[in-house]
């Protein structure tokens, strides 16, 4: 220990040799510094362990993925007896049957489904789908929302607000470098949560626009839910101009309830995207729809293909994880909420004692913490508005004090955290608040 925050010898030298092989020495840029990144050994339940032997309590979970908990046993035995009879076949098997009829099960508007490995693909997939179906090119995508990383998608994820364009008629921002520009011609960006402005884009563009896909609760910029109301006129906007609505479920999916923000909303869109949650830890992702939608790919009229697509090792992993979903809901969603309020609650009271300004906003198995004085955040300008770099310092205060959140102040809950890890939370909290401050100050 130096200065009381733990020496990571082992991971400093593994970042070193992988900055000699890795660009930038990550896999994923949303793992990059600063300073020397997690290496993890191990994982079990709500914990994880570095590769220098400091145990954290885990609210990353691989970015939402591990709702059961990191090697939750339903997951574990299932990919288990699947490993000895074949990694993958790019063929038929009786688990990826069994895995579309527990998402049919699960999720209200899921009639038909088509598996892909990750998120990224699958709304990209769901986009082709909505394209064929309707004969339209242009998608209507919210600022701030994060489809995935592929070209289609990036755009006005969080642009410099300068060159973001008035709020009531952003104009899209490509999110990275070499990134193809002619698809911002496909797109039209429009503000969350905001029925005049949205009214205002579908009657300029609504005839040419395909479908609206959102995160139906945004968990990428902040965690910021509908505002009352404004979902009933996402859906008469969409009846009226006849395109489909898309929910963007990767984080959202059998995390707000078993059937996702579909169940928790009440709202049923024409088709959804999964992946993160869907499996447990495993690669895996979907398409799920109403069936007149999905019936283009039926009838081979939209092209859907991949080669790990229901590989059996994911698709064991999504029956275990949804299984135990099924059989076990009426005690999972209980909990994830129960423990999110009593955490939401103890950091927002930590806050006010360090004297921190501080919004702690969401569901709560999925929360945001902003360092701001806003009583709300609605959408991604006031987002941009909060203090970003001081969420960051928060977080590496956490992290070296055994706690780890997503750097830009998400938490995600899991069926393994329990009262003794948010006590223990709680305490870290107040003194990472105190050593901010003392920063800040
Ligand atoms: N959609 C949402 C809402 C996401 O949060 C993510 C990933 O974080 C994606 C799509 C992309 O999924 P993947 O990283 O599996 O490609």
């Amino acid at each position: 220990m130096m200065n009381g925050k733990p020496v990571r010898q082992r991971s400093a030298a593994l970042y070193e040799r992988a900055g000699r092989v890795l660009a930038g020495g990550v896999s994923s840029d949303a793992r990059r510094g600063p300073g020397v990144p997690l290496y993890v050994d191990r994982a079990a339940g709500a914990r994880l362990w570095d590769v220098d032997g400091t145990e954290y309590v885990d609210y990353v979970l691989a970015q939402g993925p591990m709702l059961l908990g990191h090697s939750a046993p339903a997951v574990v035995d299932a990919v288990a007896a699947q490993l000895g009879r074949g990694q993958a076949y790019a063929a038929q098997h009786p688990l990826e049957v069994e895995a579309a009829e527990l998402v049919c099960r699960l999720v209200p508007g899921a009639d038909l489904v088509r598996f892909n490995t990750v998120g990224s693909e699958a709304v990209i997939g769901a986009w082709r789908i909505a394209r064929g179906a309707t004969g339209r090119q242009k998608i209507l995508k919210f600022e701030g929302h994060y489809h995935g990383w592929l070209d289609a998608a990036l755009w006005s994820l969080h642009p410099a607000v300068d060159a973001a364009g008035p709020v009531d008629s952003p104009v899209p921002v490509p999110g990275t470098g070499g990134q193809q520009r002619s698809s911002a011609g496909d797109l039209v960006i429009a503000p969350w949560n905001d029925a005049e402005t949205l009214t205002a884009l579908m009657a300029a563009h609504g005839t040419e626009i395909a479908a609206i896909v959102m995160e139906p609760v945004l968990c990428n910029t902040g965690c910021i839910a509908p505002v009352p109301g404004f979902l009933d006129t996402v859906r008469e906007l969409c009846r009226s101009y006849g395109c489909l609505l898309i929910f963007d479920e990767v984080i959202t999916g059998f995390r707000l309830a078993a059937g996702g923000a579909q169940e928790y909303l009440g709202v049923t869109p024409d088709l959804a995207v999964y992946g993160k949650a869907i499996a447990g830890g495993l690669p895996v992702a979907a398409i799920a729809g109403r069936r007149e939608v999905m019936d283009v790919v039926t009838r081979g009229e939209v092209g859907h293909a991949g080669t790990f697509n229901s590989n059996p090792l994911g698709m064991a992993a999504a029956v275990g994880n949804l299984t135990a979903i099924e059989r076990d809901r009426d005690t999972i969603y209980p909990h994830l909420y129960r423990l999110g309020g009593r955490l939401m609650a103890g950091i927002r009271e930590a806050a006010a004692q360090a004297g921190v300004p501080m919004l702690v906003d969401g569901p709560g198995p999925v929360f945001q913490t902003y360092l701001t004085p806003a009583a709300a955040v609605r959408d991604y300008r006031d987002f941009a508005a909060t203090d970003r770099a001081g969420m960051g310092v928060l977080h590496r205060e956490l992290l070296a004090r055994g706690v780890n959140v997503v750097p830009r102040g998400l938490w995600f809950l899991s069926a393994a955290h329990t009262d003794d890890d948010v006590d223990r939370t709680l305490e870290v909290v107040a003194d990472a608040l105190r050593a901010l401050r003392g920063q800040v100050a």
